[in-house]
């Protein structure tokens, strides 16, 4: 079988996870990724053997300052690949559309980007098949893949009526120095509902499910507050234990075991076993679960830099249909080292 070629534009925090995460698929083979400036991101491309290309002449003459060596602009890998992963910031994707579309490319574009700007929007437990054969996918936000996670495993076991989820927003990546807020709550947006639940609903179109968020001074991650409700009663604790147990890709972590029950610590714990602390699982914590009548509550947390990471290596194989979802999903898992458990 030949193996797909992949270039990444935007070698930011989602390009750089998604180059490493794509350079350990058997199937994949990782040309080249797109750097803007010669700065430390540059570097650890070149430590990792990646192949640097260019956005343009401006690019190109401060690689060139810095003694950094370039294999050639953005067109060059589009000529190269079969898929171009876009993970340039926010918006950025969308102008490179037509170049893409020029050179023939597939294309995988980030949760930032707006959904028109692809076929369809993707979240692999929700909706692989249907990215088969497509010629662009939006892989939706952090936030969305954690919600969809979540909905997805509970919809394939649980009649869903409705949900509501308050997400509590982390302000800024780690390594974001000039953004905020450093001392707020902040309403995102103060109008409810936010738009959180559109991006849902782009996936999963029939879903009754409102959200309401807020952004807060943190980096670590994102954590949610989810109400699912029912369309049967005399679903218990017990039953939802013994389904997310056994869900792909999330993880139960209880707090009375490990003593965690923070993103502070969830992180603390991640950096003595995961490269990177990534946690590309969605973290629920297994002593929130509660169940009331038809409604069931928790919380989880969402890792932001990292969730949305075997999304898009599943991405690449749907839309060429080279695997099937459970397929594409194992590899996927086994190569990026996703567990059932936080500490196996
Ligand atoms: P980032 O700012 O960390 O990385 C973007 C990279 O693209 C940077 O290296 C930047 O230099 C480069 N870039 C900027 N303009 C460019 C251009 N014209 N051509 C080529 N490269 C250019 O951003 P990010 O956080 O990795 O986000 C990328 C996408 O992923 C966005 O759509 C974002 O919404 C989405 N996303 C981000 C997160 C997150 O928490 N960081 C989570 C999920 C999805």
């Amino acid at each position: 079988m030949s193996t797909v070629r992949v270039g990444i534009n935007g070698f930011g925090t989602i390009g750089k996870r998604v180059a490493d995460a794509i350079s350990l698929q058997d199937d994949m083979e990782l040309v080249g990724v797109v750097k803007k400036s010669p700065d430390y991101g540059a570097l650890y491309a070149v430590r990792r053997g990646y192949k640097l290309f260019v956005p343009d002449e401006e690019s190109h003459k401060a690689f060139e300052k810095a003694g950094i060596e370039v294999a050639g602009t953005l067109e060059d890998l589009l000529r190269s690949v079969d898929v171009i992963i876009d993970a340039t910031p926010g918006g950025v994707g969308a102008k490179y559309k037509p170049l893409y579309e020029e050179h023939g490319v597939r294309q995988i574009f980030q949760g930032g980007e707006k959904p028109g700007v692809a076929d369809i929007s993707f979240s692999s437990l929700c909706n692989y098949d249907e990215a088969k054969g497509k010629r662009s996918v939006r892989v939706v936000s952090c936030n969305t893949t954690g919600l969809l996670r979540l909905i997805c495993t509970l919809r394939a076991n649980f009649p869903v009526e409705s949900v509501r989820a308050v997400l509590v927003r982390r302000a800024a990546d780690p390594r974001e120095i000039k953004r905020g807020p450093i001392n707020s709550i902040v309403l995102n947006p103060p109008k409810l509902p936010s738009h959180h639940a559109l991006d849902v609903k782009t996936v999963l179109p029939d879903l009754d499910i409102v959200t309401a968020a807020v952004v807060v001074p943190t980096t670590l991650m994102h954590v949610h507050h989810v109400t699912v409700r029912f369309g049967k009663s005399g679903i218990t604790r017990e039953d939802i234990l013994s389904v997310l147990e056994q869900a792909r890709r999330i993880i139960l972590v209880s707090s009375e075991a490990t003593g965690i029950k923070s993103t502070a610590q969830l992180i603390e714990a991640a950096r003595d076993v995961r490269p990177r602390n990534d946690v590309p699982e969605l973290v629920v914590f297994e002593d929130s679960i509660h169940v009331e009548g038809n409604e069931l509550m928790l919380f989880q947390a969402v890792h932001q830099e990292s969730i949305v990471v075997p999304e898009n290596v599943d991405a690449v194989r749907a839309m060429l249909g080279i695997a099937s979802a459970e397929e594409s999903m194992d590899k996927t898992d086994r190569t990026l080292g996703l567990s059932r458990s936080f500490f196996l």
